[in-house]
């Protein structure tokens, strides 16, 4: 790193600190022939990725986007306010984690209402019924039914429910005779 004052390359980091986001750190150097002071900046360069869309088009995948996207269909929902947040964080995690630069569209809606459904129902139908725009009425219903039917097997797992005492940590009991999907 050069001195910006006199060109020198030797300089001493004479502090070091991460900033808000954690992903960014922050150094005041000091050049060793003038002695000037100056700020470096580090950051982690996430890898590129690339969403390639249903015609073919691609883009640079936009977590705001996504967020965005969940936000609303978890408005006025009953879930942690950080919910969407959260959610997109995950998401974008689970596509860096495949090792590809470029994943299709339908890879990212898919996880966006997998996460929904886990979440909360009707927020899941609100972004499937735009994502996935439902043909019609009975295309609908039969995902309705799907829900109905999933939470038939579930009951049990519901965390959300109000928890009876407060020695609710008899969990691993209830679940012990339970097997994968
Ligand atoms: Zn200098």
């Amino acid at each position: 790193m050069r001195c910006a004052h006199c060109g020198e390359r030797e300089t001493r980091v004479v502090d070091s600190r991460d900033l808000d986001d954690s992903a960014t750190i922050r150094r005041r150097r000091e050049c060793s022939a003038c002695a000037t002071r100056f700020t470096t900046y580090e950051r982690v360069e996430a890898a590129r990725l690339v969403i390639v869309k249903r015609d073919g088009g691609r883009q640079e995948f936009d977590r705001e986007k996504l967020a965005s996207g969940l936000r609303k269909a978890l408005t006025r929902r009953p879930v942690a306010e950080d919910a969407a947040e959260k959610a997109a964080d995950e998401i974008e995690t689970e596509l860096r984690s495949q090792g590809t630069t470029e994943v299709d569209s339908s890879r990212v809606g898919a996880l966006a209402m997998a996460k929904l459904r886990e979440l909360d129902q009707i927020a899941y139908i609100r972004f499937a019924s735009v994502y996935q725009s439902f043909d019609d009425l009975e295309a609908l219903k039969r995902e309705v039914d799907s829900l109905y039917a999933e939470r038939g097997d579930d009951s049990v797992e519901a965390d959300h429910r109000p928890t009876v005492g407060k020695a609710g940590k008899s969990g691993k009991a209830g679940r012990a005779g339970k097997t994968g999907r």
